[in-house]
Parts: structure tokens; C-alpha cells; sequence
């Protein structure tokens, strides 16, 4: 089955607010294998509402609307469907007590306008909402199924998914999408596509999108079908394809993010980290320490800015500061090897480079990093440069050093080189 989603309201179409429950809809949708075609915000104006439904209607069977059941006047997702589908409101005395009792609890007199969230157009199945005062409401029309469901997503969630899932379920056919999601690093875009295009090519039934993310490309594989061997076949088969073009650059096959990953690497081998952290400022520590239980294996680190504090804090000499400069490899593998002895940790990453957008020169020009790690069988260094920002340059930075840690076990330190 197709859908469409409409999320109503003027606040999203304003810089402030973002429209969150359609990512929502549509995750439980596909999870069902019901696939979104075509998403619409619209702003609370009845003309504007009204055409928004009545061109999804000649589209798709199924729409899902969020938004627009409150009580005030630019509220008016309830009139405007039940004005497009001739259906008259009625007053629903079962949900005019609910919302009375709602207002009782809180020693509070309901306001005469939510007697408006009490009207229900003719025909509909009343969706209750315990989280809230405007129910969701259910309708059936020429074969067509139309939900309306309430803005706050923390209303929206639990309704979806206590009462509208259910009859979803029922009504979709067997067939599901699956979905695998390929994590590369240390290739562009661009020459990720090279590489695999031939392969996914030859299996024009699996949707295939190559995505751009910070320091990683990200490749979807979705294929919907209602046959569960055929998917996971079809799915493994260009995966190990995958696997062969892009060799040691796939670091997750379902998603994860590189810190997870390496998280999960770490706590395996029983072994800890530290950081010594220039230019990415802690953000190398800040993603280590976001997955729970880090603990295990982060035992801490500086951010040494300054010059005076790479010596004094990570033991870098100030002799090979003055003598390499603070962005070099020298220094890198100081910053590695000093926060490693200090913290007597299994590994210790130094990083420092020229994020931007000044501070660059000919020679070091912005973008410059130099990243080390050190271990009990010595230390590896990589100097790069990346492209961007100075956000991107620093999570390209970071990314990079989690990268090294990642290749180092999968070569159980004896990898040579490492491309950039
Ligand atoms: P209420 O009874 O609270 O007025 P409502 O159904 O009229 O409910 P809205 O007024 O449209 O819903 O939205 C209420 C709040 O829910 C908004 O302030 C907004 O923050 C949030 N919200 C609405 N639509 C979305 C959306 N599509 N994605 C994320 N949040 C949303
Ligand atoms: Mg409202």
C-alpha cells in the first residue's frame, strides 16, 4: 500500500520548528511494508488544507495528517476533511465528557472552544488519546483511509502505535521492506559509487541511495517484498559484492555509527583509551563517551590547546613544539604517546590541526590534521587534509582518528598504511 503524509500546522513552516512526526509516520509505516510517497507541510489555511487532502486523495490510498485537532480557530484539520468528504460534525458526548473530566482533574472549567474537539465527522472510529485532549480520528472513504492524528508528537507516538498500527496491519498486505544500511569511510561519495554502481545496478528491484554524511558515506538498501529468504538473499549477495569493491572502508553493515563501532571493539578486547585533543576540541571524547557504559573504556583525556598545555599536560616536549610546529606529525605522536603513559590506557590518540577558517598558511594550509595513535607495539600517525568547515573539518578529524582504531583491530596492528 501507498500513503502520504500531511503535517499541518504554520509553526513548520517557519526556521523555529521542524516537522519530526513524519519521520516518525514513516518509519512504522515502511516497518509494515506501507511506502510513503509524498510528504506535505502545510500552514493552517482551510483553502491551502482542503487542496493538500484532496490532491493526496486522487494519489494514494492511505493518508496520515498530524496536527491542527486543537480547540482554537486556526485549528482546522477536523473541518476541512469533514467539509472534502461531505460529512457533517457531530457533536461525540462521550469525548465532550472525557475533555470535561480532563479540565475537572485540573480544577479548571473547559473552555467553551474545546467543544470543537469533541465534534466528530459522520462516520468516523474515534482514536482515543489518553496523553491528550484531541482524540485521533479514523475514516473510511471510497476506498480510501484517512487518519487524523494530533500534532505533539508525544500524543502522535503512542496513538500511532496502540491504535492505528493495529488496523494498519490489517489492512496492508504481506509485503515488508527491508532495509540495510552500509557505513563507509575515508571515500568520497563519489568514488563509493564508482565502485559499487556496478553491482547494485544489477538488481534493479532493490532501491539503492549513496548518501553524503560527515566523514562517511552512507549507502541504503531497501527491497520490499513479501518474501523474507528472497529479501535477505538478494540483500546479502550485494553486500558481499560490497564487501569486495570497498574492502576495509565498510565499517558498519547495519547502520551504526563509527563511535559504536569502535565502542564495541574496545570493550571486546578489554582495552581502554585516552585522548589528547588540539583542534577537535573534546569532540573525539565527547563521541566516545555518548554510548552507554563508556566507562569500560574511555578513561579520560585532555583538550590542550595552548601550546604551554600539550607540554604540560601530555608531556609533549617544547623543544619539538618550537622545532615542528604545534600541527605536525612529531607532535601528534607526543600528544599519543604522552596521554597514553600518563593514563595508563591500551591506546592514546593525539590530535591537532588547523580547523579554520584562519590560521591556515601555505605550507599547513586549513584542513591540515595529524592524527596519531599508541599502542604497547608503537605508535601510527596519518596526516591529512580535509575539505570543509571548521565543524566539518573537526568531525572529519574525529572520525578519522576512531577510523585508525577500528583498522588497527582489524589487522591486529600489523596494517602497513592507511589511505586517505
Ligand atoms: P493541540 O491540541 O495541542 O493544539 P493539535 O493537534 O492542534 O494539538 P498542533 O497545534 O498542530 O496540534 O501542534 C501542537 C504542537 O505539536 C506544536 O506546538 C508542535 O510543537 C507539535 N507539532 C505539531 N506538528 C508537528 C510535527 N509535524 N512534527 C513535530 N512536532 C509537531
Ligand atoms: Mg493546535
Amino acid at each position: 500500500m501507498k500513503a502520504e503524509i500531511i503535517a499541518v500546522g504554520s509553526e513548520l513552516l517557519t526556521p523555529d520548528r521542524l516537522d519530526t512526526n513524519s519521520l516518525f509516520l514513516t518509519e512504522e509505516l515502511n516497518k509494515i511494508g506501507i511506502e510513503v510517497l509524498r510528504k506535505t507541510v502545510v500552514g493552517d489555511n482551510r483553502d491551502l488544507l482542503s487542496e493538500a487532502f484532496r490532491d493526496a486523495l486522487n494519489r494514494v490510498p492511505l493518508i496520515i495528517s498530524s496536527g491542527g485537532l486543537g480547540p482554537t480557530e486556526d485549528d482546522l484539520t477536523r473541518e476541512t476533511v469533514a467539509d472534502l468528504l461531505h460529512r457533517s460534525l457531530r457533536r461525540n458526548d462521550n469525548i465532550l465528557r472525557y475533555i470535561e473530566g480532563r479540565f475537572r482533574a485540573l480544577n479548571r472549567e473547559m473552555p467553551e472552544v474545546n467543544v470543537r474537539q469533541a465534534m466528530v465527522p459522520e462516520g468516523a472510529e474515534i482514536l482515543e488519546n489518553p496523553r491528550g485532549t484531541a482524540p485521533g480520528l479514523w475514516l473510511e472513504d471510497g476506498g480510501h483511509f484517512i487518519v487524523l492524528l494530533p500534532g505533539p508528537p508525544r500524543e502522535l507516538k503512542p496513538l500511532f502505535r496502540e491504535q492505528v498500527l493495529p488496523r494498519l496491519e490489517r489492512l496492508a498486505s504481506s509485503t515488508r521492506m527491508f532495509h540495510r544500511e552500509i557505513r563507509v569511510t575515508g571515500l568520497g561519495e563519489s568514488h563509493v559509487e564508482q565502485r559499487i554502481m556496478g553491482i547494485y545496478k544489477r538488481f534493479p528491484e532493490v532501491n539503492t541511495t549513496v548518501l553524503a554524511a560527515p566523514g562517511e558515506t552512507q549507502v541504503h538498501l531497501r527491497i520490499w517484498t513479501d518474501d523474507v529468504e528472497h529479501a535477505k538473499k538478494t540483500l546479502d549477495e550485494i553486500v558481499s559484492g560490497f564487501e569486495i569493491a570497498l574492502t576495509d572502508r565498510i565499517f558498519s553493515q547495519d547502520g551504526s555509527p563509527l563511535e559504536e563501532v569502535i565502542a564495541a571493539e574496545l570493550t571486546m578486547h578489554n582495552a581502554t583509551i585516552s585522548a589528547a585533543e588540539s583542534c577537535t576540541g573534546g569532540l573525539l571524547a565527547q563521541r566516545l563517551t555518548s554510548i552507554a557504559g563508556s566507562s569500560l573504556y574511555f578513561l579520560g583525556g585532555v583538550v590542550c590547546y595552548s601550546n604551554e598545555l600539550k607540554t604540560a599536560w601530555a608531556g609533549v616536549p617544547a623543544e619539538l613544539i618550537q622545532a615542528k610546529g604545534a600541527v605536525s606529525a612529531e607532535v601528534a605522536v607526543a600528544l599519543a604517546e604522552g596521554i597514553r603513559r600518563r593514563v595508563g590506557s591500551t591506546f592514546g590518540v593525539g590530535i591537532t590541526g588547523i580547523a579554520g577558517p584562519g590560521g591556515g598558511t601555505e605550507e599547513k594550509p586549513v584542513g591540515t590534521v595529524h592524527i596519531a595513535l599508541a599502542h604497547a607495539g608503537g605508535v601510527k600517525e596519518r596526516g591529512v587534509r580535509f575539505p570543509g568547515d571548521r565543524e566539518s573539518i573537526r568531525f572529519q578529524a574525529s572520525q578519522a582518528a576512531l577510523d585508525m582504531v577500528r583498522i588497527h583491530f582489524l589487522y591486529n596492528g600489523k596494517q602497513p598504511s592507511i589511505r586517505a
